[in-house]
């Protein structure tokens, strides 16, 4: 495509990406998605499992799939959704710790819900540790759960953000794997892969982006990538564009790992039940027992502890979730189990985390970082929405706004 022909070049073909770049398809808009890595969809990951069986190294979740637009891309796609309820959202026959613990921790989970729904719209924004009761029993699992719903502790997590997340409860998964259908969504739209953007020079005629294979001018530009990379100005904008970095700082990327296990002899384990490592530490795994009916375990580290693992690869990982599982199980259980895959998400230099947060007193960087510049240059990704943050429809959506304003501006204007 001659650099004259682009008019909207897409830096990142992640969900938003490719949710902005079918949109303005669409529309008759023409388009270039601009991906770093050698393959679409960024933290929508599919990889094969062995045995024919896909699966998600990032998002696996279609949450609020009910309203989730990617549930109808993957029908439209003829994927296979499974509606089973997830295991955080149902007693499933208690694994490792005893009843009426879970109950109990239950109750605690519910109750911190209920004091974030309550928090004042207006005043002062804090952590939400301060939600806490000092010395409470279940205080340190609270903290694991945010590991893996925020990526990070509480003390880190603005309760504001928290509050706005809106969530309909409904979590649906797809057999074929959710990073399959958003790669397979940007099919017929034009894509360089292996080409990272350096720089957006913006204060020319044509916004000027260059890449490791040159120069790219397109008459707007959305940036989609991880709002870490902006905080780090892992792209240089000329004009520079302080305040995107200000935001962007506001929205650290959490961190959650993945690491799947192969699991032998697990008929007796219910299927989709879910057992912690331990119930009274913040440094622990949540174990997905058979994902979809699978031989498997679908292994969850998050915050601080993913954090550490990683500086030890896979094998860490494995090492630490067959100690836990062990102390459970017995130590014959190892013999059992086998790591299958993981993608250390903080490692990686196109991602450099999972998904973002607020830190307490930034919510409102959300707002700050989508807003367009000039109306050439768009933002948008998962750390721009406002209630679907950290999720792949969040981006979606994100994506699909900026498309929208950059259709709007296209529309002939009405002769007076
Ligand atoms: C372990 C894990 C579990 C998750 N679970 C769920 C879940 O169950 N449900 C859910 O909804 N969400 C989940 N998520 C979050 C979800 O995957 C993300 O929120 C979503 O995919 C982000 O999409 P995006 O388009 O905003 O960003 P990305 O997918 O990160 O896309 C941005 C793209 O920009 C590219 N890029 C970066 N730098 C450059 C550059 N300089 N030049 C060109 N390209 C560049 C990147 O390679 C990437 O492809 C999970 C994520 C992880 C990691």
């Amino acid at each position: 495509m001659a650099d004259n022909e682009i008019e909207v070049a897409i830096v990142g073909a992640g969900a938003a990406g490719i949710g902005a770049a079918r949109r303005l398809r669409d529309a008759g808009i023409s388009v270039l998605l601009i991906e770093a890595r050698p393959r679409l969809g960024g933290r929508a990951f599919t990889v094969d499992g062995g045995s024919g069986m896909p699966i998600d190294l990032g998002c696996g979740w279609l949450h609020s799939a009910d309203r989730n637009p990617w549930s109808e891309i993957a029908k439209a796609q003829g994927r296979t959704i499974d509606r089973t309820p997830p295991p955080w959202a149902r007693a499933t026959t208690p694994t490792g710790s005893p009843s009426p613990d879970q109950a109990s921790f239950h109750e605690a989970i519910l109750d911190f819900r209920e004091q974030v729904a309550a928090f004042p719209q207006d005043g002062p924004d804090r952590a939400a540790s301060s939600l806490l009761e000092p010395g409470a029993r279940w205080n340190r699992l609270l903290d694991a759960v945010s590991t893996y719903y925020s990526g990070a502790e509480l003390d880190r997590i603005s309760i504001r953000d928290l509050m706005r997340y809106g969530d309909t409860g409904v979590n649906w998964r797809v057999v074929e794997g959710y990073g399959t259908v958003v790669a397979a969504h940007a099919a017929g739209v034009p894509a360089r892969l292996g080409c990272a953007v350096r720089a957006i020079d913006h204060a020319g005629q044509r916004v000027e982006l260059q890449t490791d294979e040159g120069t790219i001018r397109a008459e707007r530009a959305i940036v989609t990538v991880p709002s870490d990379l902006i905080a780090r100005e892992a792209i240089r904008f000329n004009p520079a564009l302080p305040e995107k970095v200000e935001a962007a700082a506001g929205l650290p990327l959490g961190l959650a790992d993945k690491l799947f296990l192969s699991l032998a002899g697990g008929e007796a384990f219910e299927a989709d039940s879910r057992l912690w490592g331990r119930m009274d530490r913040v440094d622990t795994g949540a174990y997905h027992i058979r994902p979809f009916g699978r031989p498997q375990i679908e292994a969850y580290f998050g915050g601080d502890l993913a954090a550490e693992l990683e500086k030890g690869g896979e094998a860490a990982f494995f090492d630490f979730a067959a100690g836990e599982l062990a102390e459970t199980f017995g130590k014959d259980f190892a013999s059992r189990i086998g790591p299958i895959g993981m993608h250390p998400w903080k490692a990686d230099p196109y991602a450099r985390g999972s998904y973002s947060y607020a830190l307490p007193g930034r919510a409102d960087c959300r707002a700050k970082l989508a807003e367009p510049v000039d109306d050439r240059l768009f933002f948008a990704g998962e750390a721009c929405s406002r209630n679907d943050f950290s999720t792949a429809h969040g981006a979606y959506l994100t994506g699909l706004d900026a498309a929208e304003r950059i259709i709007a501006l296209h529309r002939p204007k009405p002769r007076k």
